[in-house]
């Protein structure tokens, strides 16, 4: 097998994945006959392992879709089977783009955007990279992807849109980390999706749809497991101050040995002040 050896970069990856065809195919199987009968409301949540995580398998070749749609067709609940397969046919659809649009990783599609002022922060960006903006959730879901190439949905989109609109920083960066740092880095898929948060792109959301962090973190990590698996310097804080450590009680920071900007980094930015500056700054393209 082609692995690397000295040094060995990939190493951790190994305690994450399994390599190889046969371990594709059973993944797949063990997706079709257990979490795909919930995977309408089990690929939202973030702590659970409910989706079925074939991304790298499918951007490698080693599993076609076409195989995967065949395991799923008669499996599952038909409305959790129906969205499922709707997925791998994003997939296609991103492919589809990306043919007829070939600048997609480096060019807004709606052009209007062009005119787009954003910020330049080496500072703020990599925070973001490391997983130290301050906010739970967003570092929860960078930490995710370091350690192990990968992250789940939900948290892409949440980390995507925090860049892109609460920190204004250009999406080709983002999509460029992604692009170095994820298991299943696709140009397709990558440049679609950042587009897509963005606002930037085809069937985009609008750009006025800004991702809360704390209420993503409300609806889709309620009990905080999450976060405390991946910013563990967290963990011992109280469900109800761990999306949002920054407005809890001095006392309640004590107990959970939790010091802002010490043990713990206190938010790059208010989240109130980033979604109104990004508000302004997406609505004068709208002018220009
Ligand atoms: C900002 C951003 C960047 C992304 N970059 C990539 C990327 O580089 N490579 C990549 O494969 N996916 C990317 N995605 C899409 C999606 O996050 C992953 O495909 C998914 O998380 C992979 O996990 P899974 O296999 O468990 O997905 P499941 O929920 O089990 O879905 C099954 C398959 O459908 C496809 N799929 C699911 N969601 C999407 C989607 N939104 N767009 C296109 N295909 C999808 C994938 O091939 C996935 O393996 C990105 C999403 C966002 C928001």
């Amino acid at each position: 097998m082609l692995l690397p050896g000295h040094p060995d970069w990939a190493g951790k990856m190994g305690e994450y994945w399994e390599f190889g065809e046969q371990a594709a195919q059973e993944i797949a199987h063990d997706f079709a006959s257990g979490p795909l009968d919930h995977y309408e409301t089990g690929r939202n949540d973030m702590a659970a392992e409910d989706s079925s995580r074939l991304s790298p398998y499918l951007r490698l070749g080693v599993i076609s879709p076409r195989q995967v749609w065949h395991i799923c067709a008669d499996k599952g609940a038909k409305t959790d089977r129906e969205i499922y397969l709707s997925e791998l046919g994003w997939r296609d659809f991103s492919w589809y783009t990306l043919f007829h649009n070939p600048h997609l990783p480096d060019r807004n599609l709606k052009t209007q955007f062009d005119a787009l002022g954003w910020r330049r922060s080496r500072k703020d960006l990599i925070a973001w990279q490391k997983g130290q903006t301050g906010i739970p959730v967003i570092d929860a879901g960078m930490r995710q992807l370091w350690e192990t190439g990968w992250m789940h949905n939900r948290a892409r989109m949440i980390v995507a849109s925090f860049l892109a609109k609460h920190l204004l920083i250009d999406w080709r960066q983002g999509e460029a980390w992604f692009w170095d740092t994820l298991i299943d880095a696709d140009p397709a898929s990558n440049a679609v999706n950042w587009q897509w948060v963005a606002g930037t792109g085809i069937e985009a959301s609008p750009f006025f749809r800004i991702f809360n962090p704390l209420r993503q973190t409300e609806k889709f990590d309620p009990k905080g497991d999450y976060i405390r698996r991946w910013v563990p310097e967290l963990a011992r804080l109280p469900d109800e101050a761990l999306a949002a450590p920054w407005e809890a009680e001095s006392a309640v920071l004590e107990k959970a040995a939790v010091t802002l900007g010490k043990t713990y980094p206190k938010p790059v930015v208010s989240l109130n002040e980033g979604r109104d500056r990004a508000m302004a700054a997406y609505r004068k393209t709208r002018a220009s």
